[in-house]
């Protein structure tokens, strides 16, 4: 692969100009700077040679087509938006590996026996729709009228957003009826981890993406004089939200040292009201994060946590539920044997392992064959501006994702 590392050098520092310039390195799904990175990748998938696309979701995707007539393709990509102050690799490396594998079966002139579309999925991160990964959720169904009618801030419809960026979201609602002829789909990322690092590996093969679930839990107590009210008459909102705090914290631990599978669980949120330093907190909410592999573990950790609530409700009223789930699904066993294959073939070292992170392949897995590969990052930091990845990891991960699309076109058992 000549010229592949100046090729993504390239890529990363086009791609870095569309960021927030006082907020690096900030580039929000359906912003200003969005657009503009992905008229850039248009630019590309042109000079390419690529058929360019939209589908009903808004993913944009360029088709490096067949010679042969039919209908079977591989997908490739990832995602060009990143989370607030977020990196210059998240979802990027995975566009730029594929624009260099694309490239290189153009430069060399390949013939496959399948297309091979390069997707950018529309919106991976988390956004202020309340959703995550729009493009793949659209392309499996999972976009609903009511998540397409959610407003932002700003009063914009989701759907009116999809829309702008060449999407039908009057067409959304069912799977695309295209997997049927999706060989498989490969998705690169950064791991954001430091596993891969601690192991000195170069690449990691994916077994599955965890559940993923958020909950709320609200704790009311007394607001009351924070002067006059007695240490032993209060009923600090705040006090309890605390020791539930440490609680799951203990408990997830506790759990995960057993499991030798993923286990986390975080209280990454809290809203205190009144919220005012003479007022004793009356109303608490905090938001955990749980993302489990193992069914029992996290059938163990609500069976615990409820225990506990039951014991502080009698001098407060809380209430606990789930407002958001993924469920955990596992990656291709087939093509991960592929990749595994594949990397040998490179020379290049890998493991095994869980994702912590949710991503767009989880979505595509449960209509299609679809697996992810990994490649280390520094310090295992992401979403902050410190993200870094070495341009001689995303080529190796670039290798090994190039010659399973190799691998699947020579042999005709897979298409
Ligand atoms: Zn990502």
């Amino acid at each position: 692969m000549k010229h592949t590392k100046k090729y993504i050098q390239t890529c990363l520092k086009e791609l870095e100009k569309y960021t927030q310039k006082t907020n690096p390195f900030t580039r929000l799904v359906f912003s200003e700077e969005f657009i503009k990175a992905r008229s850039w990748l248009k630019k590309e998938f042109k000079n390419l040679n690529l058929n360019i696309k939209y589908d009903y979701a808004g993913n944009l995707f360029g088709v490096y087509k067949s010679k042969l007539k039919t209908n079977k393709k591989i997908l490739i990509g990832s995602h060009l938006d990143t989370v607030k102050s977020g990196g210059r690799y998240d979802g990027i490396a995975g566009i730029v590996s594929s624009l260099a594998i694309l490239k290189y079966f153009v430069e060399n002139k390949i013939n496959l026996p399948f297309d091979v579309e390069l997707y950018d999925y529309l919106g991976e991160e988390l956004n202020e729709w309340g959703t995550s990964c729009i493009g793949t959720r659209g392309m499996t169904g999972l976009l609903d009228k009511k998540i397409l009618n959610r407003v932002n801030s700003d009063g914009k419809l989701l759907k009116d957003e999809i829309d702008r960026c060449g999407g039908n979201s009057s067409k959304l609602g069912k799977k695309f009826n295209f997997f049927k002829d999706v060989i498989a789909c490969f998705e690169l990322h950064i791991e954001q981890g430091v596993r891969l690092e601690q192991n000195k590996t170069d690449i990691g093969i994916v077994n599955s993406i965890p559940s993923i679930s958020r909950h709320k839990l609200n704790i009311f107590g007394k607001a009351s004089h924070s002067g006059t009210t007695l240490m032993n008459n209060r009923r600090d909102a705040l006090v309890a939200a605390s020791k539930l705090i440490i609680f799951i914290n203990e408990l997830a631990k506790k759990i995960s040292n057993k499991d030798n599978r993923h286990f986390v669980a975080t209280v990454g949120k809290i809203d205190v009201g009144p919220n005012a330093a003479t007022i004793i907190p009356s109303e608490v909410e905090l938001t955990i994060d749980l993302r489990v592999v193992s069914k029992t573990s996290r059938n163990e950790f609500l069976t615990k946590l409820n225990k506990e609530i039951k014991s502080l409700n009698t001098k407060f009223k809380i209430e606990f539920h789930e407002i958001a789930f993924s469920p955990y699904t596992e990656m291709d066993k087939k093509l991960n044997s592929l990749l595994k294959l594949s990397a040998k073939k490179e020379n290049i070292s890998f493991i095994s392992l869980d994702s912590g992170a949710g991503h767009d392949t989880a979505h595509l897995s449960r209509v299609s064959p679809a697996s992810m590969i990994f490649i280390p990052c520094k310090n295992g930091l992401s979403h902050c501006p410190e993200e870094y990845t070495k341009i001689s990891d995303i080529i190796k991960g670039t290798k090994v994702i190039k010659r399973s699309i190799m691998e699947l076109a020579s042999n005709k058992k897979y298409y």
